[in-house]
């Protein structure tokens, strides 16, 4: 970046990520004058998509101690916390979503224009339509309200797309009234009545979320949950002692069958001392992403079709009474899970008729009046339609990863071109660096890329 002039660095997206790489690039010393835009059309950064939570029964699905916004203070939120009304009894386990959100604005208010003489980032409340390079080797941002940001660097912090049609390849179910394709619009699931007939696709965090959220607003007729393979997420285990790092067993193993033979390794040694799998997979988080980048291409291929299932259900779990509040819908006859690949909808009147069944099988029809698509995020960049995306992949900027997990970046999160070579000025990180890390989704691995990426731009 050229010194001679103020450095410009225009973050898109104010969400986690961009709000911690705002705070990180805010204490850069080199960065003393650079100027920081960070744009983001929701009421409010900083929250973002999973922390804007409405209900208190949303929880964040890890204990406070790993979500400190910064990796070099990590007891930062657990102190926040405790500072708050809802620890006066002591701090929650688990806290709110919504609590985290208000951690979150609170910090970057701190650094947001115009706070009282310390305000570094100018927040624009619009979306990123586009960012041409310019003849002067700088971007331009352009804005949905019709200016434009000229910035040396530009961060997609973009967060998740809405999860793909479940379906094909008849669509019109699409604009049927009773389907919903984004779990997370605002008021959508308010318009369920409490005796409708719910089917939600997937078994995740997303569908414990919204069966939750039912629970809570009333519903009282018995939910259907379509999954593929009819596992739910996981429940944390009380806390326990670490247990020790084992990367060096698993650092020469280039295929998925060595890494896993491994793993089974450690855990027989691990069960010999009373020890569950918990902590084990516990240990090998810091070095996930170093494990992916070993593999080659069709082993990590291997990996999606076979394991990434049972890989999620493992990885991301549950607070404790999120899973019991779950396993007493089923046992109460509210919640039944019904096993298999969602193939077909088709809309009829005011009903949505769902074909569940095996690859070739005809399978069987479940009739419902709305079905909510909780089946994860649109990773393919090569299908986002968000305009910034499609402009960017469309200039040869953006090139989405040939296993459909995100964006082609290099090690500092800067994309790259078809050629290999880093595009100019532009940058991400979270969700869209999965194909080089894998696990690029959760708050540890976010905040150590915004500060890493934030080091790099302040060099
Ligand atoms: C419901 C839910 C719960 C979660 N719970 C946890 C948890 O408990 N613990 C954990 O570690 N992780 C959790 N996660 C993972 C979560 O993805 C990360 O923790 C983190 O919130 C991701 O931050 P992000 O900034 O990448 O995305 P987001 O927070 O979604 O932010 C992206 C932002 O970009 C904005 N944006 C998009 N396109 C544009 C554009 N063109 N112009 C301008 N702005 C744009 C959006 O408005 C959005 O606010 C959860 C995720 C979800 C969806």
């Amino acid at each position: 970046m050229p010194r001679a002039t103020r450095p410009v660095i225009t973050i898109v997206g104010g969400g986690f990520a961009g709000t911690a790489l705002a705070l990180q690039l805010c204490r850069q010393p080199r960065l003393a004058e650079a100027e920081i835009h960070l744009v983001e059309p929701r009421e409010a950064p900083g929250p973002g998509l999973a922390y804007s939570a409405r209900l208190s029964e949303y929880l964040l699905n890890v204990r406070p101690s790993v979500l400190s916004l910064y990796p070099q203070e990590p007891g930062h939120f657990a102190a926040w916390l405790a500072r708050q009304p809802e620890s006066l009894g002591g701090a929650p386990e688990f806290a709110s979503r919504s609590a985290y959100g208000r951690y979150l604005s609170e910090e970057l208010a701190a650094v947001l224009v115009p706070a009282a003489g310390a305000g570094r980032v100018q927040w624009h409340r619009t979306t990123a339509v586009a960012a041409p390079l310019g003849p002067d080797g700088r971007r331009s941002v352009q804005l949905a309200d019709g200016r434009s940001i000229s910035s040396h660097s530009v961060v997609l912090a973009l967060g998740n797309f809405p999860p793909p049609p479940p379906a094909g390849p008849d669509l019109r179910y699409l604009t049927h009234p009773g389907y919903h394709a984004d779990p997370w619009a605002a008021g959508n699931l308010r318009r369920i009545g409490p005796t409708e007939q719910v089917l939600l696709i997937g078994s995740g965090l997303t569908a414990v979320d919204v069966l939750l959220a039912l629970r809570q607003d009333g519903h009282q007729a018995p939910l259907t949950v379509v999954s593929r393979h009819g596992r739910w997420p996981a429940a944390h285990e009380p806390p326990s002692a670490p247990y020790p790092n084992f990367y060096a067993a698993l650092a020469s193993e280039t295929t998925v069958s060595g890494a896993v033979a491994a793993f089974k390794r450690e855990l027989r040694t691990a069960a010999a001392q009373g020890i569950g799998w918990q902590p084990v997979l516990d240990a090998l988080r810091p070095d996930l992403g170093r494990i992916w980048a070993e593999w080659p291409l069709a082993e990590r291929h291997r990996f999606l079709q076979h394991l990434a299932g049972l890989w999620a259900v493992g990885r991301h779990r549950s607070p404790p009474q999120n899973a019991q509040a779950v396993a007493a819908l089923m046992a109460a006859g509210q919640v039944v899970l019904h096993l298999g690949t969602v193939r077909e909808i088709i809309a009829e009147g005011d009903l949505l008729r769902v074909r569940v069944g095996p690859h070739g099988e005809v399978g069987s029809w479940l009739t419902a009046q709305h079905v909510i698509n909780c089946a994860g995020p649109l990773l393919d960049y090569a299908r986002i339609a968000d305009p910034l995306v499609v402009s960017l992949r469309e200039a040869g900027y953006l090139c989405p990863d040939p296993l459909h997990l995100g964006i082609l970046t290099d090690e500092n999160g800067a994309l790259l071109e078809d050629d290999g070579t880093p595009a100019p000025g532009l940058y991400t990180l979270g969700s869209s660096r999965r194909p080089a890390y894998f696990e690029s989704t959760a708050v540890p691995e976010l905040r150590l890329q915004a500060a890493a990426l934030a080091a790099h731009l302040g060099a």
